[in-house]
């Protein structure tokens, strides 16, 4: 079976091309540019043809995946505007809104063969504030309050605000398309909403993280104890992507991706248990967290997929191992 993934240079989607690949599926990636497709193209070689790269321009414009999705059997959609300094917000939010929805027009009309679309939406798509301590957020919850704030402050709403309302609003946008088009497509959808995902083996903001803790850096120490928020691995994302595609009774669902909780605190913890140790982690005040306000309760995927998530523990010590291969860090 062929898979096309969308945004497949994208961090994330490299994984999920990865993981398809190992699972024998064929995939098809779309890509802004010839040189990201060949990059790809390298990095995949040992799947021989099993990975082929087209390239899609900007996603919002009308009919960009009329030719991408020819043939294959499955989409996963991941290409969505991150960068966090827009300053109109639609120019985040047409990309993701109007992107996942030329995905979908695209496989009604031309993509016959496809049973099954896996979009990538984000836990931020239902963290709408609750006055609950902590507050829980499960798979019912939609982040309302983000839309209409965006909407009243325009320009002036920050930039994680534009953000989570341009997710918010393309994962309602994929809903209310196949709730409108039940009799005319014949396929189905299912949505991944991971929460912040560090890189095991990429030097990008997210592995960062990590990065910053080793160099001794991070948050100053008396705040260390403080709730950091949600984390995923990004290779439970991209097994969760794919298990979405393959198991028959997702179609219809939303799963919340997301392995836990953490501080600093825990990061220095966490990369101080490594052997052997990294000189300069701060210690902290090991063990000593404060209560998180905010969890995204990940039971449903776990019941659905018997899905369990990778520790911080193996996390940190991935990340080390692939930084110290490269010698990035001692
Ligand atoms: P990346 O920036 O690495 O990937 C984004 C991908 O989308 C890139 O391939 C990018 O192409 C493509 N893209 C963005 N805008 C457009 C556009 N207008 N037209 C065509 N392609 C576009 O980020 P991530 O891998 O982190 O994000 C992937 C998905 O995961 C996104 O939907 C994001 O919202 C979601 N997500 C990410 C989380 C995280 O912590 N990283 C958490 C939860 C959800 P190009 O390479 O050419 O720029």
């Amino acid at each position: 079976a062929t898979v096309l993934v969308t945004g497949a240079s994208g961090f994330i989607a490299v994984w999920v091309v990865k993981t398809l690949l190992d699972k024998g599926f064929n995939v098809r990636g779309t890509v802004r540019s010839s040189s990201k497709g060949d990059y790809l193209t390298k990095l995949f070689d040992s799947y021989g043809e099993k990975f082929t790269y087209v390239i899609v321009g900007d996603v919002s414009h009308e009919g960009a995946f009329d030719e991408a999705v020819k043939g294959v059997d499955a989409v996963i959609h991941t290409a969505s505007p991150v960068s966090g300094n827009a300053h109109d917000p639609d120019e985040l939010i047409r990309p993701a809104v109007d992107g996942t929805l030329n995905a979908l027009k695209s496989v009604k009309k031309h993509g016959g063969s496809v049973r099954r679309v896996v979009i990538t939406s984000s836990v931020v798509a239902l963290m709408e504030p609750k006055n609950q301590f902590p507050a829980v957020y499960t798979e019912t919850d939609w982040n309302n309050f983000v839309i209409e704030d965006v909407k009243t402050k325009g320009a002036t709403a920050d930039d994680k605000s534009k953000y989570c309302a341009s997710k918010t609003l393309a994962e309602r946008a994929a809903w209310d398309f196949v709730k409108d088009n039940t009799a005319g497509i014949n396929f189905d959808i299912a949505t991944i909403l991971p929460s912040y995902v560090p890189a095991p083996a990429q030097l990008n903001y997210s592995t960062k993280f990590f990065f910053d803790a080793m160099q001794g850096e991070g948050l100053p120490q008396s705040k260390a104890s403080a709730p950091f928020g949600d984390y995923v691995d990004v290779r439970d994302v991209a097994e969760m992507h794919v298990r979405a595609l393959t198991e028959e009774a997702a179609g219809g669902e939303r799963f919340i991706c997301s392995g836990g909780v953490l501080s600093w605190q825990d990061v220095y913890d966490t990369l101080n248990s490594v052997e052997p140790p990294v000189p300069n982690v701060p210690r902290g005040h090991p063990g000593r967290t404060q209560p998180h306000p905010a969890i995204c309760n990940a039971d449903k995927a776990r019941r659905f997929f018997g899905f369990e998530f990778t520790s911080l523990q193996k996390m940190a010590a991935d990340t080390l191992r692939s930084l110290r291969e490269r010698e990035v860090v001692w």
